[in-house]
Parts: structure tokens; sequence; C-alpha cells
């Protein structure tokens, strides 16, 4: 019942058969590791529970980091290894850590040969962006803030025409539910299609099924982010590691929709580069508070910004409340349509959440997984000292719905001026059993001593 390795056709039946290589998986690990297989010559099979672009890649906003050729002055490859050991602050794997860093630059250029295509700088080379924990700017981006959009985008267009070109073979709509097995051996897929259930055999699996954001009950990551490629692989008899690493988006935009009809999908994140560009975090108060908490502020390492905002919420005696992101200071040292320009895809969703981010502050909560929502504030923040933060203009209509977005608009003369942060205790569902509450109460341990 199960499909056979193939023969390539021309070959004699002598010749040995190409070996098959199963995906599990269309977000950019799938697409990419797919397109590589296939041109190296393996018989590769694509499967994917839903669309080609139901995937948490095609949400992603901020980029890739990258130390290219031709690099932002002064940086290297060793910083970047440097970077991301510091921001691991002990946990990383240093030899994967040494490879990703070292090896990013061929995968930026294997993504270009499938057709990706980056956001160019003046200079002729490719926009580099700053994010938390680097110290240069680097990372690429493309239509500013929809890369995994436009990475996704190119990924499948190259994968059709592969298939076109009978190199590799999509499934969709194909859901996997088993690894096959011989003994110890995986010997291929089962999988649901269209109500049926069919296995293709396999010499080896590739299993690239994303995250686990679903597990949660606040997330920004979409529906097919169920951790399906764990559960398989723990089922197959895998030993797995790293449990416990969830991110924690230091910021989602907070949810407060009088009218659900008007609300998006879910909770929007907020990219990281949105304070790389210079936004920064205040509380209630309009204290910039993240100073206090790490010497790089806002541009600290996500998890640090995330537990930041939770002490910071609980020193001020409200571990529900929320804090604000002000993107006005960006638009003031950058000039008028920056923000569109550089963040076409948030400015167009914070303003159908009724928010001017050119002209509000926004009101965020931090949310397990990726991810930041916002939503006009239920008070107007008042800044503590001239200079801190823009005087709030007058309260933004207030909502109290945990989740839904705001329907109500701000303009830029009638609303309080920044977006709303909030820590909010994230529900996890059984799948993680004990361990993940544990670490979550781990959140409110006092930071490590800054470096
Ligand atoms: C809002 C948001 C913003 C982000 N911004 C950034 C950013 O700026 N920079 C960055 O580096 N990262 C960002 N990320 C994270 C990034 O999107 C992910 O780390 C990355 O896309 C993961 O890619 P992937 O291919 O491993 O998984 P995914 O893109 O999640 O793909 C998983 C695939 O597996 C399929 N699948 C799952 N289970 C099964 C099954 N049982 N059978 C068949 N198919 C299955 C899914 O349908 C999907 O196609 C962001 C994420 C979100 C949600």
């Amino acid at each position: 019942m199960f499909e056979r390795g193939t023969v390539p056709s021309g070959t004699s039946s002598a010749a040995p058969a190409r070996q098959r290589l199963v995906v599990v998986g269309s977000g950019i690990a799938g697409l990419y590791a797919a397109l590589l297989a296939a041109d190296a010559g393996a018989d590769t099979v694509l499967l994917t529970k839903g669309r080609l672009d139901e995937s948490n890649t095609w949400y992603a906003q901020g980029g890739i980091s990258a130390v290219l050729q031709d690099p932002a002055p002064g940086d290297t490859v060793a910083a970047h290894i440097a970077d991301t050991l510091r921001a691991g602050a002990g946990h990383c794997d240093e030899v994967a850590v040494r490879l990703m860093c070292t090896e990013a630059r061929l995968d930026i250029e294997g993504l270009r040969r499938f057709g990706v295509r980056f956001d160019m700088g003046n200079g002729g080379g490719p926009a580099l962006g700053l994010e938390a924990a680097h110290s240069a700017p680097r990372i690429l981006h493309a239509g500013g803030d929809a890369t995994g959009a436009r990475v996704a985008e190119a990924l499948i267009r190259a994968v059709l025409a592969a298939q076109g070109e009978g190199k590799l073979r999509v499934l969709t709509r194909a859901y996997a539910t088993a690894l096959l097995k011989d003994g110890g051996r995986v010997t291929g897929v089962g999988y649901l299609q269209d109500g049926r259930t069919a296995g293709i055999e396999a010499d080896a699996v590739l299993l690239a099924t994303g995250g686990a954001g679903q597990l949660f009950a606040q997330t920004t990551n979409p529906g097919v982010a169920t951790a399906d490629g764990l559960a398989l692989a723990v089922r197959a008899g895998a030993a797995t590691a790293d449990l416990e690493f969830f991110q924690f988006h230091p910021t989602c935009m907070v949810d407060t929709a009088a009218d659900r009809s008007a609300a998006p999908a879910g909770p929007l994140l907020i990219s990281e580069a949105v304070r790389g560009e210079g936004a920064i975090l205040v509380d209630a108060g309009g204290r910039r508070f993240m100073r206090a908490y790490h010497p790089d502020a806002e541009l600290a390492p996500r998890d640090v910004v995330s537990r930041s905002i939770a002490l910071h919420l609980a020193k001020l005696g409200d571990p529900n409340g929320h804090v604000y992101l002000d993107a006005r200071v960006i638009e003031e040292a950058r000039g008028e349509g920056f923000l569109e320009g550089r963040f076409p895809t948030l400015t167009r969703k914070t303003r159908e959440a009724g928010i001017d981010w050119t002209a509000n502050l926004s009101r965020w909560r931090r949310r397990p997984t990726t991810g930041w929502a916002a939503s006009p504030p239920t008070t107007p923040p008042a800044p503590a000292s001239p200079g801190s933060t823009p005087p709030a203009k007058s309260p933004a209509p207030v909502s109290t719905a945990q989740t839904g977005w705001p329907a109500t608009r701000s303009s830029k003369d009638s609303s309080s001026a920044a977006a709303l942060l909030r820590t909010s205790s994230p529900r996890p569902t059984a799948l993680l059993g004990r361990r993940l509450p544990a670490l979550l109460r781990g959140l409110s341990r006092p930071l490590p001593a800054s470096p």
C-alpha cells in the first residue's frame, strides 16, 4: 500500500534507485531543504498538512541575521558568534552557533539562488537592520517587514517550478500522523489526506514542522503550529532536548476590541526591528524603564526584555498591567513617512487596529512564542519627566477585552500618545506537562547580572 522509491527514468534497472527524502512541512526549513535535496538528485517528496503557504514562516517580519561578504563597517562573523553566545547566556550549543553564524551567508546566497530578493540599501548592497542583542546591523529583510511572506513566496514558486520539472513532488493537505518504522529505523511517513490514510516510504525523513505556539492560549503563531513534529519524533522513540525553550516575544499588541467583527484574526507581533530603529518602551506613567534593567535597554535580548517588563509591572504593583511602545520617536528622528516606508505591513495592521503609531502610544503584552500586541491605552500615559515621553493628548477609547483587537480609531490629534504592552500569564495546555509552569514561574527570577 505504500509507494516505493522510484528509479529515475532513463536509468537502467541495474542503476541504484535514487534515495528518497520525505520532507514534512512547508515553512522556510522544509521548502529550502526540499529544494536543496532535489538539486542534489534525491527523490524528494514535500508533504505539508495545509497549503504550502500555511506556516510560521509566512508571518515572520523582521528578517534574518547574517554577516555577509560585505558586512556593516566593523562587523565580523566572530562578532556574530560572540553576540549569539552572549544572548544565549550559557545555554547555547556552541558548535551549532559557530556553524549557523559562519554558514549564514551561504544560506542567504542559497535563498537568493531560489529567487528570494532582500531589500537593498542606499549603498547598493542589502539593507541591514539592527535588532536586539546584535552589536551591528546585520538583519536582512524583504518587503520592509514582510520578510517571511516574501521568502516563502519565492521558495514556493521555486518548489512548484521544480515540481513542474519533475525534480520533486508536493503533497498538500497531507497531515503526517506517524513515522513508519522497521525495527529501530524510520522507513517512511503515514499521513491523512482528504480523510484517507496513506503512507510513503522513505530512505530518510526530515521533520520541518515548525513550532508549538498553539500549545499556549495566547500566541502569534498560526493554527498549524501544533508541535506535530515533536510528537511524531517522540512517539517514534527519538531523544528530545531543550523542550523548555520557548520564545516569549516581549511585545504583542494588546487586543481590546470592542467590536470583534473589526478584529484581525490573531494578536499582532510588532517586530523587534521597530525597537532596532529606535522605538522605546515606557510604563503607564510614561517612564522609560528598560535602562534600569539592562545596559542595552530596549535592545537587550528578548528574554531579558520580556522578564524586565514582567518585573517592572510587578514592581509597580500591577502584574497584569501593560507597558507602551513609543514608535513616534522614530519618526521624530528619521522624518515623517519613515515608519510607513520601513514597516508597511505593521503600519497598515496597526492602523486597522485603530492605532496611528506615528502619533499614538500602543499597548503591549508579553506573549508566549513570538509576538506583540497593542491597543489604545486604557488610561493615557503621562510622562514622568520632560523629554522622556511626549505628553498624551487625550485618552483613547477604552476596552477591557483580553483578546481581539481595538476597533476604535485614534487620530493624531485626539488620542493618547504611544502603544501599550502588557504582561499576562500564559496558559500552557497539558501537552508540555508540569515542566512548563515551572519554567514560567522562573520568569520572575532576578535577571542575570549585566554583562
Ligand atoms: C509573527 C511572527 C514573526 C516572526 N518574525 C521573525 C523574524 O523576524 N525573524 C526570524 O528569524 N523569525 C521570525 N519568526 C519565527 C520564524 O517564523 C520561525 O522560526 C520560522 O519560520 C520557522 O520555520 P520552519 O520552517 O521551521 O517552520 P514553519 O514555518 O512553522 O513551518 C512548519 C510547516 O510544517 C507544517 N506541518 C506542521 N505539522 C505538520 C504535520 N503533522 N504534517 C504535515 N505538515 C505539518 C506546517 O503546516 C508548516 O507548513 C516569527 C514568527 C512569527 C509567528
